[in-house]
């Protein structure tokens, strides 16, 4: 198969969709990888890399879109690429359709076969093509927020770690899961004094279990979590609801209870944030503060260490792309029902529910 990765176009996405790794692989499967000029580069990876794996360059995205039978790409096509994408193509990358009709109604329109990474499934339940950039995002939450923290930034001016004789930084994580518990992880790592809450006594359990001695767990209510909150040095919120707008857990009035200058990270922030006082803010101009507490709202936050970002989602899609390619589209999800999972459109007909409920189309 012809597999093609254009450079991603989308403002301030520095991903790429093949690593050279990836593009070797494909290639000693039988496969021809053609890789736009510069597409890796935003993550450090060059031109003369793919050409080392056995990949070939080309000037334009036109030629990747042309010339390829699969396209691997990380961001959803933008409308100058969809307008590219023919009938019988095989589109594989992040695509978020239920929010955006004119997205939909292009890649129904162009005859493709779209498989959307966020809707491939695994046997736990999870979803492991969306999973890396939690994990991504819930261990650079920790990172940024000690920056936050710091007095030049508008912080509390609070180390992490603190020194001997001095307490470390007390952080709270609201919401156990990918996010939350990676962020714990690094914050405790740091030396700080962390607390997760989650409403999911299992989710509690296990973290007791595994992390019992690395980080203290407690049942979020309203009450549990704004105590914990006006304790806080630093608080990063990692809730998710499947389907929903993230729930607001603290509000503006309550800011007032926090300690002056402590650092709210809401990675929440792409479902909408669970903090009332929560709005997106870009890598260019993170934080900003209110009532004297600074906040960190970036909503693509793996954009940040798009290197490590565009490996891990590389590791993660590889098993998938190859075997996309080995096979072919239908051999492929007939033989693996959590890839199947990730067809979303097929020749004009929307294939996946809850975009279809969502946009009112016929599934
Ligand atoms: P997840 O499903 O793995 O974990 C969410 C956890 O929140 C679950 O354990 C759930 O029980 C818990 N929860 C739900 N309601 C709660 C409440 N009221 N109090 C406490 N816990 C509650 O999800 P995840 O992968 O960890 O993602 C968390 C959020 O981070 C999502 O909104 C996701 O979209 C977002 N995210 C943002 C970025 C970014 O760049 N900003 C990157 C990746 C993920």
């Amino acid at each position: 198969m012809k597999i093609g990765c254009p450079k991603e176009i989308k403002p301030q996405e520095f991903r790429v969709g093949m690593t050279p790794n990836a593009a070797h692989e494909a290639v000693q499967h039988g496969h021809e990888v053609i890789i736009e000029t510069n597409a890796g580069a935003g993550s450090g990876f060059e031109d003369a890399d793919y050409v080392a794996a056995g990949a070939r360059i080309v000037d334009t995205a036109e030629e990747v879109f042309a010339t390829a039978d699969m396209i691997v790409k990380v961001k959803e096509p933008q409308a100058v690429e969809r307008k590219m994408l023919r009938e019988g193509q095989l589109l594989f990358t992040y695509l978020h359709l239920a929010p955006d009709p004119d997205q939909t109604h292009d890649l129904l329109a162009s005859g493709c076969t779209a498989i959307a990474y966020e809707t491939v499934t695994d046997t736990a339940g999870g979803l492991p093509l969306l999973s890396p950039m939690s994990e991504v995002a819930g261990r650079l939450a920790p990172q940024v927020g000690a920056w936050t923290l710091q007095k030049a930034n508008g912080g509390r001016g609070v180390l992490m770690g603190g020194v001997p004789g001095v307490g470390p930084a007390r952080v709270v994580v609201i919401g156990g899961g990918v996010v939350g518990t990676h962020a714990a992880r690094i914050a405790a790592g740091m030396g700080a004094d962390v607390t997760v809450l989650d409403r999911s006594l299992n989710r509690l359990k296990y973290l007791d279990d595994v992390f019992g001695g690395t980080f203290k767990n407690q049942y979020s209510t309203a009450g549990s979590t704004i105590e914990l909150v006006r304790q806080a040095d630093m608080v990063i919120g990692a809730v998710l609801i499947p389907g929903a707008a993230a729930p607001k857990l603290i509000t503006k009035a309550q800011l007032s209870e926090m300690k002056p200058g402590a650092a709210i990270v809401d990675v929440a922030i792409d479902q909408g944030g669970c903090f009332e006082t929560s709005k997106a803010t870009t890598h260019a101009d993170p934080i900003y503060n209110v009532d004297g507490i600074m906040h960190y709202c970036v909503a693509n936050m793996p954009g940040a260490v798009a290197r490590t970002s565009t490996i891990a989602l590389g590791n993660a899609t590889m098993p998938f792309l190859l075997a996309l390619a080995d096979k072919g589209w239908k051999q492929a999800c007939q033989d693996d029902p959590h890839l199947l999972n990730g067809l979303n459109v097929h020749a004009g007909q929307l294939t996946y529910y809850a975009v279809g409920k969502a946009l009112g189309i016929d599934v």
